[in-house]
């Protein structure tokens, strides 16, 4: 019998072109450009992130297997000339027809390699009319691959070490992508009626990382290999699983070790946490559903979001708050005001999508049931173009598009560039931290990890974590301070360069002139910015919305070898935690 091994590979590239395989619009493999700062030209961080499941998968299963991640045509038709038992195709429905080529063309040349399909494509109900295959993973995917391969379904999870951004660009200066991703579960318990995410877990959530100490334990080893401190936790809900959080602070704190963290997390249950307790976690932004002004989700039900963001922001919490257009309810009064009441709310930054019936969700089969979903090609479901059901206002499908494109100059106009707005939020917290600090040293007020609070002790000791987490903060506003000059020079706006020039000034303030070294640096900015607002002329006269860019193709084999994790991660980092002494190296 022949040995298995597997490819796990994402679909093939180019990205984000419209061809006979997928759209253009909304389907660049970035997540800024594409659906938050959409609209904001050479503003827009680029960013794309590496198919971390992919990675995760191939750690925890015993067969031998390659991870391909954005491969071209060619990478991939080469790739199976190596020699594989089975290939598994991870991707979203709006590239279900990229994968329909893979497979046929393995079914092709390749009839005995079994194909696995695996993502939220596999929630089309006729999948295998589109894409021939053996089987669908569906639901989480580590267990499902090891019953597959008769592994034990119930080993415990290793966790990768995950570099963060395949590529990343300000103001078209290349950056050397620094950030790790963790991946501690899969799925939310919240149940909203559009949101995929939860349908497809059965409303549940699925932990990979049961603990704090778990989920410390990951972050320490992607600091080992990768040198990061900063992380952006791919988990849908991360506070709704409050204990967790809890230990992961306390883990930290024990080892005085303040990492950094960009998360997901539904409004309720950020009230219940509290703003402080999110300060002291090391929250740098999060991401909250605010969906709209009518507030029919749980999870923003009584709660005063303006003033929750405005809570955050004043702490140093930059936020991304996620906005649903052409919801039922909207005509052509409401969807206006909501869009205004979205802005309004004054977060950082704002998503915008198009209510989406995606397949499996309970909003679809509703739909379905009442005979209003449109007959949508499945490429057309990324939520930044046509609605795929007969809206009772909007029958156009030209609204659907410009009115969403609206949406985000709009927000890009009244509150300027979401990069100047973090910027904003960040020394804006650092300033308030500090105060507070000095204020709570002097009131006597120490943190109770079981209350979440600042409360009155008799024998107050000094709050070295918190000083610890001061200094990441003073760290990254001098990090992110390098783009203010090029943000004021190219303001959509004199109320954007205002609002540019005072969040300078406010830096000056904090942190004192600009050093020489940075001052050069923000001047290539402001050179490249430039050359990039040429670059996007061009690409709009071609017809585009911004300039295109692909994510570089990347190869892993597993197991790895320590060739491949030298070429994976940057030089070992050599780190002393406080509790135990031990040097780590790898
Ligand atoms: S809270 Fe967010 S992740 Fe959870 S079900 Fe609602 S939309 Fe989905």
């Amino acid at each position: 019998m022949t040995a298995h091994r597997i490819l796990l590979t994402g679909v093939f590239g180019p990205f984000g072109i419209k061809n006979k395989y997928a759209e253009g619009t909304g389907m660049q493999m970035e997540l800024l450009n594409n659906q938050i700062t959409r609209g904001q030209g050479i503003h827009s961080p680029r960013q794309s992130y590496w198919t971390f499941p992919l990675y995760l998968l191939a750690e925890n299963i015993s067969v031998p297997s390659t991870v391909l991640d954005f491969p071209s045509w060619r990478k991939f038709t080469s790739e199976l000339k190596k020699g594989y038992t089975h290939v598994g195709i991870n991707f979203i429905p709006a590239n279900v027809y990229k994968a329909g080529r893979m497979a046929r063309y393995i079914r092709e040349h390749y009839p005995e390699i079994k194909i696995i399909l695996g993502g939220y494509g596999t929630i089309i109900p006729d999948l295998k009319d589109i894409v021939p295959c053996d089987e669908i993973c569906k639901g989480e995917g580590i267990s499902w691959l090891r019953n597959y391969f008769d592994e034990n379904p119930a080993a415990p999870i290793k966790h990768p070490a995950i570099f963060g951004p395949a590529y990343e660009y300000i103001y078209g200066v290349k950056g050397r992508p620094s950030g790790g991703i963790i991946l501690p579960g899969v799925g939310c318990e919240n149940g909203c009626n559009f949101c995929i995410t939860t349908h497809q877990f059965n409303k549940c959530y699925v932990p990979f990382l049961k603990t704090g100490k778990e989920i410390y334990d990951a972050c320490l080893k992607s600091k080992i290999k990768i040198g990061t401190s900063g992380f952006t936790i791919m988990d849908e809900n991360f506070l709704k699983t409050p204990l967790r959080a809890r230990q992961l602070l306390e883990e930290m704190a024990r080892n005085n070790m303040p990492f950094v963290f960009d998360i997901f997390s539904s409004a309720e249950v950020i009230k219940q946490m509290g703003v402080d307790f999110l300060v002291r976690l090391g929250v740098r932004m999060v991401w909250i559903g605010v969906e709209s002004k009518a507030n029919s989700h749980e999870k923003t039900k009584d709660i005063d979001l303006k003033a929750l963001i405005a809570e955050l922001q004043s702490k140093g919490i930059s936020v991304n708050a996620s906005a649903m257009l052409f919801m039922e309810h909207h005509d052509k009064d409401s969807l206006p005001e909501d869009i205004d009441w979205v802005i309004g709310l004054g977060s950082d930054m704002i998503q915008f999508m198009n209510y989406t019936p995606l397949p499996t969700t309970t909003l679809s089969e509703r739909l379905a049931r009442e005979g209003r979903l449109k007959d949508m090609d499945y490429r057309h479901f990324h939520g930044q173009g046509e609605l795929a059901f007969d809206h009772p206002h909007y029958k156009n499908p030209r609204d659907h598009f410009t009115i969403l494109k609206k949406a985000f100059k709009k927000k890009y106009t009244t509150d300027g560039p979401g990069i100047l707005n973090m910027a904003s939020t960040i020394i804006s917290g650092y300033r308030e931290a500090v105060k507070d600090f000095i204020d709570r040293s002097s009131q006597g007020l120490a943190w109770n990890p079981e209350t979440l609070r600042y409360e009155k002790t008799d024998n107050p000791v000094p709050d070295e974590f918190m000083l610890l987490r001061i200094k990441m903060m003073q760290k990254m506003a001098m990090n992110i301070r390098m783009i203010l000059p090029a943000s004021m020079v190219y303001s959509p706006n004199m109320r954007a360069r205002r609002k540019a020039r005072s969040v300078i000034k406010l830096y000056r303030e904090s942190l004192g002139p600009l050093p020489f070294a940075n001052r050069v640096l923000s001047g290539l900015l402001i050179i490249s910015g430039l050359v990039e607002t040429l670059r996007l002329a061009m690409a709009r006269i071609r017809g585009g919305e911004s300039i295109v860019r692909q994510p570089p193709s990347r190869r892993v084999e597993y197991p790895l070898s320590a060739v491949t994790i030298r070429h994976l991660h940057r030089k070992p980092v050599l780190i002393t935690p406080r509790s135990t002494g031990e040097s780590l190296a790898v």
